[in-house]
């Protein structure tokens, strides 16, 4: 694969940007080599500076679950655009958006927009915290919920793959109220409670973690996770920046039917726009300014241009339920049939799918933890990656990443992930 102008690209970048990038995991610092730079997508393919083609299994990290360039979506945003970027004023796709989202995710009232998934959780723990008068917070080792500082404690993505589960810069009081438990493991979190009496906020946990590969809950955690809530006076928050749209229409709450307090949202929720909201209960956003006294603002919050492009593809997707049973039977497919290579070709793997989001993990072990995920050989992580992208599959460049499976995903697609996959399973 000739990625001569992309890597001149990336000498310039060098020069400006913090490892030429925006965001750490972009960087191929877990897999070496250039990311290559991406020029345009359409459906499922992407296409990079040097004219190399791919089947994208990232989709920007989720949110473009109907495929790059999905004509109603673009549409929408083009008409939304001719009236201009941004007023900082109250919009009428907003209310839409609050309305929408109200309808199809269950046990939420009230929401509020801000712009990225990090927003949406930093703002939904001060809610907790708010409207309990409580001050510490439960979260999962391996679960990420974005860069603010209270939630760099044992995160996941980027912060796993750069080695840094605990960043420089977060001062010990910022994280001194982050209890860390184990994810699928209850009694972690009972022992928390017990030790913390009378002073948990909140639990928040990602409904599936998917910032370590793909760990599904297991049967009984999230409705435990509920239990102990209820039972110790802390409210529930699930970060459905992941799941949410994706699992079902309604995220996890309706796929594994566990009723959580206080929903947070990214990725899909701005059909490619930079979105994040948090939804809960009217009684508990009363607490939210200029309601109630807990402060949260946003200049750019409830951008017009990017409600539209959300609005668009959740209109969509709600129109269109068979899509999670489309997508789903997709994944099996690719879950199966790299665990059909592995054997053939004698590689330990064990391959986690939930919905939309699959994992191959190069351990023959079970993966049901964050300790568990460390089992995987990353050095035959990095040797499939890298033999999947020369063959013209774009994933995730590290181990502790999902591969997001879109509608636009073709059987032709399909069919060339796996014999790519069989390849490269091969050479291990
Ligand atoms: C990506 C992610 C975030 C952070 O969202 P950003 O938009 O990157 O700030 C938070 N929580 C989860 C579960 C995520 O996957």
């Amino acid at each position: 694969m000739n990625l001569v102008i992309s890597e001149k690209a990336m000498e310039r970048a060098k020069n400006f940007l913090p490892g030429g990038v925006n965001s750490p995991v972009r960087a191929f610092g877990a897999v070496g080599g250039t990311p290559p730079f991406i020029v345009k997508g359409k459906g499922s393919h992407i296409w990079d500076l040097d004219n190399n083609e791919y089947i994208d299994f990232v989709g920007s990290w989720g949110p473009l679950i109907l495929g790059h360039s999905y004509e109603p979506v673009l549409e929408a945003v083009n008409e939304t655009v001719k009236n201009g970027l941004s007023f900082g004023a109250p919009t009428l796709k907003e209310v839409e958006m609050a309305e929408k989202l109200v309808s199809i995710v269950p046990n939420i009232e009230m929401v509020r927009m801000v712009n990225s998934g990090t927003e949406a959780v930093m703002s939904a723990i001060r809610l907790a915290r708010g409207a309990t008068g409580k001050s510490k917070i439960i979260k999962f080792t391996g679960c990420y919920h974005g860069h603010s500082d209270a939630m760099l404690v044992s995160a996941g993505s980027g912060a796993l793959t750069q080695g840094e589960p605990n960043s420089a810069g977060v001062t010990k009081g910022a994280a001194e109220d982050t209890l860390t438990a184990e994810y699928n493991n209850l009694d972690s979190v009972k022992q928390l409670f017990d030790a913390n009496n009378g002073q948990i906020a909140a639990i928040i946990v990602e409904p599936v973690a998917a910032n370590m590969g793909v760990v599904p809950p297991m049967d009984g955690f999230l409705q435990g996770l509920r239990d102990l809530c209820d039972k110790n006076g802390a409210l529930l928050i699930f970060d459905e920046v992941i799941t949410g749209f994706r699992l079902a229409l309604g995220g996890a709450q309706e796929f594994f039917g566990v009723r959580a307090d206080v929903v947070t949202f990214g990725k899909i929720i701005g059909g490619g726009m930079p979105v994040g909201a948090y939804a809960t209960t009217r009684e508990i956003m009363q607490n939210i300014s200029p309601l109630g006294s807990v402060y949260q603002a946003g200049t750019l919050s409830g951008n017009p241009v990017a409600m539209a492009a959300g609005l668009k593809q959740l209109e969509i997707l709600e129109k269109n339920q068979s899509y999670y049973i489309e997508i789903n039977k997709k994944a099996q497919f690719i879950a199966n049939n790299l665990r059909e290579s592995a054997e053939k070709h004698n590689v330990n793997i064990t391959v986690n799918q939930c919905g939309g989001l699959i994992c191959p993990y190069f351990t023959n072990e079970n993966v049901n933890s964050f300790a568990d995920t460390q089992k995987s050989n990353l050095e035959q992580f990095k040797c499939y990656f890298n033999t999947m992208l020369e063959r013209g599959i774009y994933l995730a460049p590290s181990q502790f990443e999902a591969m997001f499976i879109s509608i636009s995903h073709t059987d032709e697609d399909i069919s060339a992930f796996c014999t790519a996959a069989d390849e490269a399973l091969k050479t291990l």
